[in-house]
């Protein structure tokens, strides 16, 4: 039988009445002779809920505890689709991670998935089973204790689990109909786009575009996963939502898939250090241990010796940096004359397969933010996206002129 991953996410299990409505959507499938793996997160608000509870019971708690009561949302979606599903006279079991075993390492609260024996699924399926529900997120660890992947794991799991038994297609099902060419909050233009691939969604995921974990879309490019992410509010077909996929099966793809942005951003820049072999590293090593994520860096040219240094991190990392940085003057390994917080700085990048074989896309992004009176304060550029920080004012204003200057509203 061929074998397909259906994801429901919190949204979509919200009440008793949108698992029933996810469990019509399975059904439809099995008619279709599908032996169906559904992954369930847990009810929307219910994970925020018990992270709540263990942060007020324990502020540095003991992780292997908080995934043993973090897990436990999925659970109860899983055994309520089961008996759903069973209801509606659909042959179905819930499956807990340690049950499939779903096997991760040991990283709790973030753990890695390093194995999914299908053997007992498989038996299950053999043995007239048509439906296994499994709860997303959780594992096992090679101690035996329960294990989470992460917030927004599901997405993981539901990956993981389409790799190990080689699905038609893994089917995420959520409360948007689709991966949009930008955030429609920002521009009525925006378009869902039919085709992604693999490489755009996963800068578009990891510059925030929440619809999928970015490590789901990682997994899925590995192993060559088809990922559908679609609507569970809206009708079914097999053309809804959007395809992610690999390059080769977009036939014409659009120079620019996506504009996409990061809110709030802070432009550090390090006035007058030395340069010298080995900076970087004195700044960059304790910068990273510090548990700061350097995105953009920018040298300057040096005069007498000297240089500008400026790099690009969260906002809410800037205390953190500054400490780091104050910390490497004081012990001498570095020396600067000042250092310089702008904490008013967005981050728009836009994204695109399109860009490696056509050239102008840079020239033409910048001087559309130049039409709208932007200024750009610093420019990073990679294979397929080009990223720059603005002032933050600006930020819905370049989004707009961007998704209009590379003519979005005809993509999809
Ligand atoms: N319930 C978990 C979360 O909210 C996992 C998931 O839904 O993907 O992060
Ligand atoms: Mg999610």
């Amino acid at each position: 039988m061929p074998t397909l991953v259906m994801k429901f996410g919190g949204t979509s299990v919200a009440n008793l009445d949108r698992i029933r409505r996810a469990a019509k959507r399975v059904g439809v499938e099995v008619a279709k002779g599908y032996d169906v793996i559904v992954i369930v997160s847990a009810m929307s608000g219910k994970t925020n809920e018990l992270v709540g509870w263990v942060n007020e019971t324990s502020p540095l708690h003991d992780a292997r505890e908080y995934d043993a009561v973090v897990s436990s949302g999925e659970n109860v979606t899983a055994g309520l689709m089961a008996l759903t599903l069973q209801e509606m006279k659909v042959p179905a079991r819930s499956w807990q991670g340690w049950q499939v075993p779903l096997m991760t390492n040991d990283a709790h609260s973030a753990a890695r998935i390093e194995e999914i024996p299908s053997e007992n699924i498989t038996a299950s399926f053999a043995e007239g089973m048509k439906v296994a529900v499994v709860a997303g997120f959780q594992g096992v660890s090679p101690k035996g204790r329960i294990t989470t992947l992460g917030r927004g794991g599901s997405d993981t799991t539901a990956v993981a689990f389409a790799a190990a038994f080689e699905a038609d297609r893994c089917d995420i099902y959520t409360d948007v109909d689709g991966v949009y060419t930008t955030d429609p909050r920002i521009t009525s233009k925006a378009r869902k786009l039919d085709k992604i691939a693999f490489e755009e969604m996963l800068e578009l995921a990891s510059l925030g575009a929440k619809v999928l974990q970015t490590r789901s879309v990682e997994l899925a490019m590995r192993h060559k996963v088809k990922l559908r992410v679609l609507s569970s509010f809206e009708e079914q077909s097999d053309e809804a939502g959007t395809l992610v996929c690999d390059e080769e099966e977009i036939m014409e793809s659009n120079v620019v898939s996506g504009v996409a942005y990061s809110r709030d951003e802070a432009k550090m820049t390090l006035i007058s250090v030395a340069d010298r072999p080995g900076i970087a590293a004195a700044i960059f090593g304790p910068l990273s241990e510090s548990g700061v994520n350097v995105d953009m860096i920018v040298q300057n040219i040096s005069e007498e010796g000297r240089t500008d240094m400026t790099f690009s991190c969260p906002v809410d990392q800037v205390t953190r940096a500054e400490k780091a940085m104050a910390d490497a003057k004081a012990s001498g390994d570095i020396n600067y004359h000042d250092l310089v917080a702008d904490t008013d700085v967005s981050k728009i990048s836009v994204v695109g397969i399109g860009m490696r074989s056509h050239a102008g896309v840079a020239a033409k992004m910048f001087s559309s933010l130049h039409d709208e009176g932007i200024n750009i304060k610093v420019i990073t550029t990679s294979e397929i996206k080009i990223s720059v920080l603005i002032d933050r004012k600006y930020m819905e204003l370049a989004v707009q002129a961007l998704h209009d200057a590379f003519e979005l509203e005809n993509a999809g």
